[in-house]
């Protein structure tokens, strides 16, 4: 049987795609996902600590070792299952600032400036605290706001204003800089995936078949055309073929390797390891940004503040009550409670780092993080549009074989400098009187940490990624480019990229929101076409 769409991967932007092209009855669309239809847990918000290595619901990808982190391996966790990544995140929800996506439109990508880009923001958001003209309030995607409190938060919002930095009661309107209480994913206690939110209210649909355990090997393409893809389930290979358009939505690790294997891509790379060129495109794989992250570290000395003591023993048990009773406590906590946007300089325009405060700390035990024993609080910072690009690659023809991830992080000194001062803020932040009636010394770094070449040598050493990996399919116009402003990949008929890998830069904030975002705009381009 043909189908008139096929979407590869059901992640933040296929759910997004899938649900928005089969509203009309007349198409027939087909979702192929590689993972399962689901877990138990991923409902449960803390989950995004107990999937963040899971091998059932994981791909856990490791970079390469390089020199500028230290030759350490960074763990790249991403979901493969219905949801993708939305189902294993940390449920933080933020749109980017304006400047992000009018640096897009200003790069010539016509069509994704904040203006264009908002109307399908709103179109997927549920949120009922915001401005009605900024934010949608009817969307599929219901986003509601932590309503934890804690001393510390207040004392940090205090600090902040006398040093001013603003408190932002929606840093997702125009304005994002200042703190905030985070904005989340979660809805009544459970996890809002980009599943939950588009596909579960839409399973009666008899135009949406959805095939899952199926993992694509490669685009079948013929004369420049797409035409169907070939897939492996139980280790047999299938080919379904689509009359329309296939839409490859596999994120950002994913989609560039399935192109590759499909044969486009830069032909040096693809001919190393015997892979026909079908079409030449030197962008695929490249431009890969993500968003390194320091983890700042503080004790916690008044007493009952810190999850390490609210969350551990007896007042585990506590908190599973308030769980189950409530829909309340430590179970329901996002990643971050807290977020800051700041600027590391006064002159900026907009903030150029993101902090996210975290009331525990954690430890490593044997590979695994746990919740440590003291109480302490973490801070994690990361810059808003790193400028160091990095690439992926296949390193075989097998669709089974994890390609090579290079992330080249901190190899740009406007990188090193940035998170260098933003560590340098969050410490002016969190050694002032108001909140260190609170919190005490500093444990990572530590305060021997003082030059600059200090700081950065921590950074290289520590920082992980806030698991926002992008840009590997770049949309636009020039040489390196692969999609263009519709998304289509450039010289193949009837094939398009949508998902975190069409970000030609990294925007600021997390990234699961712009992602639906580039699904809706997807479906849009297509239904409109
Ligand atoms: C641990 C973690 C925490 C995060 N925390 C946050 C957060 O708090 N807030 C936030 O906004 N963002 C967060 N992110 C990032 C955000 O979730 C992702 O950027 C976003 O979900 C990516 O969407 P996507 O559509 O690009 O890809 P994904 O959602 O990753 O979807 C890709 C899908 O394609 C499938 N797939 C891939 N290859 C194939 C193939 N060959 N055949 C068939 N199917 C395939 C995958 O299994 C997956 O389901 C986090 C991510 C992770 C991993």
């Amino acid at each position: 049987m043909n189908y008139d769409y096929i979407i590869v991967g059901g992640g933040s932007a296929g759910c997004a795609v899938a649900n928005r092209l089969s509203e009309n009855k007349d198409n027939n669309v087909l979702l192929i996902e590689a993972g399962k239809s689901g877990h138990p847990l991923s409902r449960l918000p803390v989950s995004f600590a107990m999937l963040i290595d899971n091998p059932n619901v994981n791909w856990r990808y490791r970079s390469t070792p390089e020199k500028g982190t230290s030759n350490r391996e960074i763990p790249i966790p991403r979901g493969k299952l219905l949801g993708g990544s939305s189902a294993i995140n940390g449920l933080v929800y933020v749109r980017g600032q304006k400047l992000d996506y009018d640096i897009w439109s200003q790069m010539g990508n016509r069509g994704w400036s904040f203006e264009d880009v908002q109307p399908f923001f709103k179109k997927l958001e549920n949120y009922q605290n915001g401005c009605k003209e900024v934010r949608g309030n009817s969307g599929p995607v219901k986003i509601t706001e932590v309503t934890e409190r804690n001393p510390i938060y207040n004392a940090l919002f205090e600090t902040g204003k006398s040093m001013g930095i603003p408190i932002n009661k929606d840093y997702n309107s125009d304005d994002q800089e200042g703190f905030g209480y985070t904005q989340t994913t979660i809805f009544k206690g459970e996890r809002m995936s980009a599943k939950v939110a588009y596909l579960d209210p839409i399973k009666s649909r008899k135009n949406l078949s959805i095939l899952t355990n199926c993992l694509v090997s490669k685009i079948i393409i013929e004369n420049k055309k797409a035409k169907g893809v070939e897939y492996i389930k139980n280790d047999r290979k299938e080919k379904i073929f689509a009359d329309k358009e296939i839409v490859i939505c596999g994120g950002a690790i994913n989609s560039p390797q399935i192109l590759e294997l499909s044969g486009v891509g830069n032909r040096h790379i693809l001919s190393k390891i015997g892979i026909n060129t079908i079409h030449e495109l030197k962008g695929v794989g490249e431009n890969l940004r993500d968003h390194i992250g320091p983890r700042l570290v503080y004790k916690v000395i008044k007493p009952g503040l810190s999850y390490n003591e609210k969350a551990r023993g007896f007042n585990l048990i506590k908190q599973i009550f308030n769980y189950v009773f409530k829909k309340d406590g430590f179970l329901i906590l996002p990643s971050a409670p807290v977020l800051g946007f700041f600027k590391t300089k006064p002159e900026l325009a907009s903030p150029d780092i993101q902090a996210h405060f975290i009331p525990y700390r954690v430890v490593l035990k044997n590979g695994k993080r746990l919740l440590g024993n003291d109480p302490g609080i973490t801070c994690t910072i990361n810059q808003n549009r790193p400028d160091s690009q990095g690439n992926i690659h296949v390193k075989s023809q097998n669709p089974k074989e994890y390609p090579e991830i290079k992330y080249k992080f901190l190899s740009k000194s406007s990188d090193q400098e940035c998170l260098v001062n933003g560590v340098k803020l969050i410490r002016k932040i969190m050694n002032s009187s108001k909140v260190q009636e609170f919190c005490g010394q500093e444990v990572q770094p530590g305060k021997e940490f003082k030059s600059n070449e200090n700081i950065l040598q921590f950074i290289r050493d520590k920082a992980e990624t806030l698991y926002h990996p992008s840009g590997t399919c770049k949309m636009g116009n020039d040489e390196m480019s692969v999609v263009d402003n519709k998304l289509k990949v450039h010289g193949i008929k009837n094939l398009r990229v949508a998902d975190a890998s069409i970000m030609p830069t990294l925007i600021s904030g997390n990234t699961n929101g712009p992602c639906m975002m580039i699904g809706e705009r997807c479906a849009d381009f297509i239904l409109n076409d």
